[in-house]
């Protein structure tokens, strides 16, 4: 099969990271006889330097004649004066919106041999493995009315938690969808107690339910499940919540992996199941951690599994994403580390991006 793939490098490690996960992919294409043909398209400050906007047109039609998109980072510092109102970030929120991605994956997995250098106790981490899908288009972040005025009682704001059912719905059902495909498990998040929001996102939730009888529900207030990522991680399999609060414990959960640098992510156009073909873009959670930039340090794992999360989802590549699971997870087990999940006191070695992008390419097996 022949695949078109946008490449959108971005900033400040973007490039570098990018680049190791197309080499797994053009090994992947040579182990299993596909073509992946990558186009490079621009995004973000280097986008804002080379034609004044953070995401051109050419690089949206780029996208949208392509069967995937692989994207690095965005953000430079030289763009954080608040007076700036071309910055890097808006061409991450426009290509979301234009290509209607509404549902954000991130896995989360703990590998048992990060453990010893985890922030968290590893007898209570070792095995989590779990799902969040988070509402992507709607609620705090977009909902009217949304702004600032001022009174003679002083400065007033306002940001409006506003869902629809079937904005609900449809997220919701990509949460049943992966739970099938998984432990069959969901866990659904929200502020139930306090919001009328999240009465709705709950109501819904039960009714979607039913067309899932092979699926356990549970519903879990947005508090609690704060606490229960830390205290009991293992109990997940699946969590589906919307925007602010996925946006908040997402990075929450990164923590459990050791290190943003080894963590994916999906945005959907649609709800995926078995052998389906979903429209996405991928990119590692990370952002373009300018302070590392062009050092060859930058951990490329996080982009090389967010490439396995492409064939997986955009292309129904199971073996092939298989595969790049399984080559990470050796590299690992051999003992090589870059420098931001490294452990002096086990004896492992220290690489830099490219080598171990290299070691990846090489670990695949077809
Ligand atoms: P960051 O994710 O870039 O970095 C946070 C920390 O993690 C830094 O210490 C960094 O060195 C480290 N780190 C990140 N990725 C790593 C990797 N692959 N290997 C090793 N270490 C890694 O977040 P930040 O510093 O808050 O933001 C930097 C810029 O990135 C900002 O301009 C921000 O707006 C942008 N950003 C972009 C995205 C995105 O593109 N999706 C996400 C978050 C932040």
């Amino acid at each position: 099969m022949k695949y078109i793939i946008a490449q959108l490098p971005g900033d400040g490690i973007g490039p570098e990271v990018t680049s190791q996960a197309v080499r797994v992919m053009q090994q992947i294409g040579k182990l299993y006889g596909h073509t992946f043909e990558v186009k490079t398209g621009l995004i973000g400050g280097v986008a804002i330097d080379l034609t004044g906007s953070s995401l051109p047109p050419e690089t949206l039609k780029l996208a949208k004649t392509s069967n995937a998109v692989l994207l690095g980072a965005v953000g430079d510092p030289k763009f954080d004066d608040p007076k700036i109102k071309e910055r890097p970030e808006n061409g991450l929120l426009s290509i979301r919106k234009n290509l209607k991605l509404f549902a954000n994956l991130r896995p989360v997995k703990v590998y048992d041999e990060l453990l010893e250098g985890a922030m968290l106790k590893a007898n209570v981490i070792k095995g989590a493995d779990f799902v969040f899908v988070r509402e992507l288009t709607s609620g705090l972040y977009f909902g009217k009315p949304k702004k600032r005025w001022e009174t003679s009682s002083g400065r007033k704001a306002v940001d409006s938690m506003y869902y629809t059912e079937q904005e609900i719905e449809r997220i919701v059902r990509v949460g049943f969808e992966l739970a099938r495909l998984r432990r069959k498990k969901l866990t659904s998040v929200d502020k139930a107690n306090v919001l009328e929001s999240s009465r709705l996102w709950r109501q819904v939730a039960n009714e979607v339910s039913k067309n899932y009888p092979d699926v356990t529900l549970e519903h879990l207030l947005v508090d609690t499940c704060a606490m229960s990522l830390i205290r009991t991680p293992r109990d997940f399999d699946v969590i589906v919540t919307e925007n602010t609060f996925g946006d908040i414990l997402t990075d929450e959960a990164s923590m459990l992996a050791g290190s943003m640098g080894m963590l994916p992510s999906a945005s959907l156009a649609g709800i995926p199941a078995k052998g389906e073909h979903i429209f996405g873009l991928y990119e590692p959670i990370h952002g373009s951690a300018p302070t590392i930039a062009g050092k060859d340090i930058a951990n490329p794992i996080a982009t090389i599994l967010s490439l396995s999360m492409l064939l997986r989802y955009s292309l129904a590549l199971e073996k092939e994403a298989s595969a790049v699971e399984q080559a990470v997870s050796d590299v690992l087990k051999a003992g090589y580390r870059t420098c931001d999940i490294i452990d002096e006191t086990t004896g492992t070695k220290q690489v830099g991006t490219q080598q171990m992008g290299s070691l990846v390419v090489k670990a695949l097996k077809g």
